[in-house]
């Protein structure tokens, strides 16, 4: 297949210009068809991407696969200076991230500067832990040899991300593929390819070699995905999404056996107890609850409250949720952006009625705003009974549900009740109390006193339904390593 090499095409916005085709070998490609991407506070379409196809991902993976002898041989400190100059320019352009963020993805204009901030946080602890890689020497358990381990790349990666944080989780997974000597193949969710075209641009004009990045946008994933993992010189497959969806890569994975991260649906329980600070378990639920719209993979989907302060949390809560601002991402009052889509709109209006059927009450919300965009008004509801058929179901919309217990036992049985294990909050005064607790929520992460959980510093990540591995912390790297052993006889 000859790709056709397009030095032109480029979108305008907001006085950013950003490429529209796909990235392969150092160049960008023009496609025969495209898709559009919609802003969704507004629905109108604010570019044409080129639709990649699965020969596109195959061009992609033959270019990853001949830049990967040269990149994996980079000496540690050429690579950590290359992050520099790279992390250098993101900043530099954190202004254009912020915008087409706002515009594709429809988050307040704060938010997308939080998640710039974060993402290039994560590239720059990535840049640090390049040239402070190491392994370890030891005698061998009978001596007269020595055991020398050591770790290499995997190899040319897959990296899967969604649209709820573009730059923060093409950022987390290039930054530690790339920062272990891997190459890699980026595929962009439909909804938001624009920041990660940004994204990648910023890496090329930093200087990464040809083929070492290179991205897919398509229309049709699943198409790309088959191609790519039925081929055994993909060597890692590194996902962030729903678990359905991760599930059906781990079967792919296991032709070929292929190393696998997966970073996926959560289902947070966030448990106010009876000597909690109820205003700062307010500030917070706020913003665990209502970022994004709702739609974080680490959100409070089960606000868990013990009886003795129940009343005080729901009444100071509510009347939190009535006074935010829901509008354009632009409006620097805004709080709350749309959801990301008419589907994932009408699914939410769908939910809400679900939940109003089995006896929920709503306190304030409960309907999609009218007008253009994709607004949900920020709804709180309440149950009686904390056992009902959708009480485990990922809500990913602007919609906080709580429910009462009596005992910490209780608490911590609902919050276990569930197949997923990623993260959950915990509020109280009494730090023994916080640690037994901690010890005993099976969740990956655990926020004692506080909603938010991302730094480039810990390993984020789940258990059970949630994923395998982990991302950031001091472990992230080594995700795209293997170890080797090198057994040496010594005379
Ligand atoms: P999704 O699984 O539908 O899509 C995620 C990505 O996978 C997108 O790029 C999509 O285009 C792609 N995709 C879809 N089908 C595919 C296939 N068959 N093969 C390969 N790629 C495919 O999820 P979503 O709706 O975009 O995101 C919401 C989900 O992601 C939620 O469940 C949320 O919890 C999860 N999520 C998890 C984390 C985490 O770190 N654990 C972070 C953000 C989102």
């Amino acid at each position: 297949m000859t790709l056709q090499v397009d030095t032109e095409t480029r979108v305008n916005l907001r006085g950013h210009l950003v490429p529209t085709g796909l990235f392969i070998d150092g160049d960008w490609r023009v496609t025969d068809s495209s898709f559009t991407v919609t802003n969704p506070a507004d629905a109108t379409v604010i570019a044409e991407m080129a639709d990649g196809t699965a020969e596109h991902a195959l061009a992609a993976l033959d270019a990853a696969v001949a830049a990967s002898s040269g990149w994996r041989l980079w000496a540690p400190r050429r690579r950590a200076d290359l992050f520099h100059r790279a992390h250098a320019l993101l900043v530099e352009r954190a202004d254009a991230f912020a915008d087409v963020m706002v515009l594709e993805s429809g988050k307040p204009r704060a938010e997308a500067q939080g998640e710039f901030a974060l993402s290039a946080g994560f590239f720059l602890w990535y840049a640090e832990q390049v040239a402070h890689l190491h392994g370890t020497y030891q005698e061998g358990s009978p001596g007269g040899y020595r055991i020398i381990e050591t770790h290499q790349p995997v190899g040319p990666s897959l990296l899967v991300t969604p649209w709820n944080f573009p730059l923060l989780m093409s950022a987390r997974k290039a930054g530690a593929a790339l920062a272990a000597g891997c190459t890699v193949i980026m595929k962009s969710a439909r909804e938001t390819p624009l920041t990660a075209a940004l994204f990648v641009q910023t890496l090329h004009d930093a200087g990464f070699p040809a083929g070492v990045v290179n991205l897919i946008h398509t229309s049709s994933s699943a198409k790309i995905s088959s191609a790519v993992m039925a081929d055994s010189r993909l060597r890692k497959v590194s996902f962030t999404g729903s678990t359905g969806v991760g599930s059906t890569l781990l079967t792919q994975a296991s032709e070929h056996v292929i190393n696998s991260s997966m970073e996926l649906g959560g289902d947070g329980p966030f448990i106010v107890l009876d000597d909690a600070d109820v205003d700062l378990a307010v500030d917070q639920a706020i913003i665990c609850k209502f970022r994004n719209a709702g739609q974080a993979c680490v959100a409070a989907n089960r606000i868990i409250l013990h009886s003795s302060i129940a009343d005080e949390f729901t009444s100071k809560f509510v009347a939190r949720t009535r006074d935010l601002t829901v509008g354009d991402g632009f409006d620097s009052k805004v709080e709350v952006g749309p959801v990301i889509s008419q589907r994932q709109l009408d699914r939410v209006v769908g939910l809400v009625k679900s939940f109003q059927e089995i006896g929920a009450t709503v306190l304030t919300g409960g309907s999609a705003i009218e007008g253009a965009g994709f607004f949900f008004e920020p709804t709180v509801l309440a149950f009686t009974t904390r056992r009902h058929a959708f009480c485990n179901e990922e809500l990913f919309a602007p919609v906080a549900v709580l429910y009462t217990v009596d005992s910490v036992p209780e608490a911590l049985a609902f919050a276990n009740d569930t197949h997923y294990g990623l993260a959950a909050y915990l509020f109280t005064s009494d730090l023994s109390r916080a640690v037994t607790i901690a010890e005993r929520l099976d969740f990956g992460m655990v926020g004692v006193n506080r909603g938010i959980m991302a730094d480039p510093a810990a390993p984020f990540g789940g258990i059970k339904a949630s994923g395998l591995g982990r991302e950031g912390g001091h472990d992230g790297i080594y995700e795209f390593m293997e170890r080797k052993y090198v057994a040496l006889t010594i005379d």
